[in-house]
């Protein structure tokens, strides 16, 4: 629970996801159990729901290389034939490259999507940006997004549907046109399969809330930005609907350029 990644916009601090989260990075040490007990279970009335794995603390932190808690789970969803859409902002996933091929040919696809997805595992890499020096301000403890971009390419090339998750596009800094087009553009030359964007969210007023925090980067890197982000917030922890149909639109025309999908799969 938590996440040493650090991202400043982190939707865990100050929203509902982040209520029971300690204030230190906890590790949930008999998730093997726990997980192994539910899909047992589910398995045997023939649930086989995609799991999502890296919603809210990002699977592969550098502790994992030691604690072994995703590749133990990784072992009970293969033992299980669940499908998986697994996010990461992390290169340490190469590790278990094996173990994830093996998820991928043999997991049980939802019937509903049986003609389109034809594979057992996603992997989505999240970006808020390509621009190294923009990332290390945002995301000061994440692999850099170069390193995540040639992971990305890793995977591709041995068979698996990988992309990019752009979440959270942030405000005028990455999702101008210009900047939509070097980042969907990169994910495509590095054998990317889908972008899906994402707008920011801003939660919470205390000092480590993902509002707060957001607001005081831009007040120490990017000071006249201020009054703009606050205009598409008012005082939402969403951007209004027309930003958020503003930048939905400029992805999907961008990807369609670069002939990449804006969706996992294809109607
Ligand atoms: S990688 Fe994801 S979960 Fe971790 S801090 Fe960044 S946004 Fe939060």
């Amino acid at each position: 629970m938590g996440c040493s990644f650090n991202c400043v916009y982190c939707y865990i601090h100050g929203s509902k996801y982040g209520e029971h989260i300690p204030s230190q990075l906890t590790a949930k040490i008999n998730a093997p159990e726990i997980l192994y007990r539910q899909l047992k279970n589910r398995a045997r009335k023939k649930e086989h729901g995609i799991i999502a794995l890296g919603s809210a603390t990002d699977p592969y932190l550098p502790q994992e290389e030691n604690l072994k808690i995703t590749r133990e789970l990784l072992k009970i969803i293969h033992r299980f034939h669940f499908p998986l859409n697994l996010f990461t902002k992390s290169t340490l996933i190469f590790r278990d490259l094996e173990i994830l091929k093996k998820i991928d040919n043999s997991a049980h696809l939802p019937p509903d999507l049986m003609p389109q997805l034809k594979q057992g595992v996603i992997i989505s890499f999240s970006f808020s940006t390509v621009n190294e020096k923009i990332a290390a301000i945002f995301e000061p403890d994440a692999p850099s997004p170069w390193e995540r971009l040639e992971t990305m390419q890793k995977f591709k090339e041995e068979g698996f549907l990988t992309g990019a998750c752009l979440m959270p596009l942030l405000p005028f800094i990455s999702d101008s046109e210009d900047q939509l087009d070097i980042m969907i553009k990169s994910v495509k030359e590095y054998g990317g399969d889908f972008v899906i964007p994402g707008a920011l969210t801003l939660f919470g007023d205390k000092p480590h809330d993902c509002r707060v925090r957001y607001y005081e980067v831009l007040e120490e890197y990017f000071p006249e930005l201020i009054p703009k982000t606050r205009s598409i917030f008012k005082s939402k922890s969403y951007p209004s609907s027309k930003y958020q149909i503003k930048i939905y639109n400029m992805v999907a025309d961008i990807a369609k350029k670069h002939r990449i999908r804006n969706k996992i799969i294809s109607e």
